[in-house]
């Protein structure tokens, strides 16, 4: 089947750059190139930085409804074209084609909410001490922003970003990732079929590194918005300090998925063996360490390993498939090195534990138990198909394994017991907690983490608010 025609997008123009370099995008199930994507040069890049100042100027006098028909229009776009840009979605990302086809759902729903929302980014007045005197609180849009996304979900991930930056009046340069370009060069034609002005959207691609420092020098960009690693986001926002611009860091997680014995045991398994495999385990809030209560240990873990070990892996373009591969060869030797430490340090393999065949970046889904606090399955982000369950006794115990880390980005709990909820709400440290449910990402309701996971949210009217910035004006009558 035919991939896709990967160019930058700048100032309205798609164009393969001036540097003549790129990189080849790897189809993850069957090691195939399945193109080529062009690398902006340092003057792609300034053209493209030129196209943002001069786009914002015209898309911010645009009333919001005339943003939201723009919107709207990429939305109608899109879904015609789902199953198109769904298999090439499959094609470079690996995940299954109904995988796919759920985030460009979602994807389309993410652009209809943001068009609606950009209708109501409400200033205020606020009654005055002075007799006279008039105080106007204003949002407007901060100005140019500067994305760049992880691989994970090549739509959501991207649409993210540039749904809530076009709703609130912003232009963007989004750097989406090179590995996964081909979805989010389909997303921005159809914003340019859309109607969408030169210059508000650009998309170009690169070496990382050299592009988000070159963009976040520029004086043009007031924001920056990134979906990725811990280590990276602190590193932009270093960059992004020296000048002084809003950011939104989503992250890195490893949440802690609390199973309690009053739980309905059903659907704790269900939930939590689904959260864990889908997208083959490469999730920012997929589960990280699962503790059960002593209770219901042996129970649990014998259904989460028949579970895993159930589940059809293959190139996720083919029917039945119900987990695809890894996105590239270095995530199947970072699984290999987890493995290996958990095994070192004593934890128990229950299935699983090894890469599957020579081609292609498969992994098989692993279940470890018993596994120490030290190892690394239990510290650091896993991002695959490898999970530890391990038991505990208390409710103190268990929260301070849980907060123990210093991700705080997503977690979830079993339990029908309202006290226990209830503790749960207030003591949990993450941005999001899902009780009896891994459900946590709606476009209307905010999404994001605390302490290292991250800054800010994205989604609900935080999402939007995030790519607004606040003015007082005061008036005395005289
Ligand atoms: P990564 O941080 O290495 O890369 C993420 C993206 O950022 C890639 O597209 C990469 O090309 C780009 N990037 C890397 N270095 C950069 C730099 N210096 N400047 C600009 N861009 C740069 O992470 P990864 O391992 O490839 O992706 C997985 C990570 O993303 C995980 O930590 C995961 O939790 C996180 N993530 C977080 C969320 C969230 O919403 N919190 C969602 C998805 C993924």
């Amino acid at each position: 089947m035919t991939y896709t025609d990967l160019r930058l997008f700048i100032g309205g123009e798609w164009t393969s750059g001036t540097s003549g370099a790129g990189s080849d995008v790897i189809n993850p199930a069957t090691d195939e190139v399945l193109g080529h994507v062009p690398h902006a040069s340092t003057a792609d890049l300034d053209m493209a930085l030129e196209a943002a100042r001069s786009g914002f100027q015209l898309w911010r006098q645009k009333t919001p409804v005339e943003r939201q028909q723009v919107l709207e229009g990429a939305a109608a776009i899109i879904e015609e074209q789902k199953e198109h840009i769904s298999r090439i979605l499959t094609l470079e990302m690996g995940k299954t084609l109904a995988e796919s086809r759920g985030e460009m759902d979602f994807v389309i729903n993410i652009i209809r909410w943001y068009g609606e929302e950009g209708k109501r980014a409400y200033g205020r007045v606020v009654p005055s001490r002075a007799a006279g005197m008039q105080q106007l609180v204003l949002k407007d849009p901060v100005g140019p922003v500067a994305s760049f996304v992880a691989w994970n979900f090549p739509g959501v991930n991207v649409i993210r970003k540039i749904a809530a930056a076009l709703a609130a009046g912003c232009s963007i340069v989004i750097k989406a990732s090179e590995e996964t370009p081909g979805t989010s060069v389909e997303i921005v034609r159809a914003f340019e079929k859309a109607g969408l002005p030169p210059g508000v959207l650009n998309l170009v691609f690169g070496i990382p590194g050299e592009v988000s420092e070159h963009l976040l020098r520029s004086p043009v960009i007031r924001k920056v918005a990134f979906t990725g690693s811990t280590a990276v986001g602190i590193h932009l926002q270093k960059l992004a300090a020296e000048t002084m611009k809003h950011t939104t860091m989503e992250l890195g997680g490893h949440s802690p998925s609390i199973v309690f014995d009053d739980a309905n045991f059903d659907n704790a398994l269900q939930s939590l063996a689904i959260q864990k495999f889908r997208n083959a385990g490469q999730i920012c809030t997929s589960v990280g360490r699962i503790y059960v209560q002593e209770g219901l240990f042996d129970r649990f873990v014998e259904g989460f390993v028949s579970y895993a070990e159930s589940l059809k892996v293959g190139n996720g373009l083919e029917e039945g498939v119900q987990m695809g591969p890894l996105i590239a060869k270095r995530r199947v030797h970072a699984m290999e090195s987890i493995v290996e430490d958990a095994l070192a340090r004593g934890a128990e393999l229950l299935c699983g534990g090894k890469r599957i065949g020579d081609c292609g970046s498969f992994f098989q889904p692993t279940v470890f138990r018993n596994v120490p606090e030290e190892a690394s399955l239990m510290r650091e982000e896993v991002f695959g198909p490898v999970v530890p369950i391990n038991s505990f006794k208390t409710y103190d115990e268990v929260l301070e394994k849980a907060n123990r880390l210093d991700y705080g980005l997503a977690a979830y709990a079993y339990t029908s017991d309202a006290t226990t909820a209830l503790r749960l709400t207030r003591d949990m440290e993450s941005g999001m907690l899902g009780i009896n449910s891994s459900f946590i990402a709606f476009p209307e309701t905010p999404f994001g983490g605390i302490k290292y996971s991250g800054i800010g949210s994205e989604g609900g009217v935080e999402g939007l608010e995030a790519y607004l910035h606040t003015r007082l004006v005061t008036q005395l009558e005289i």
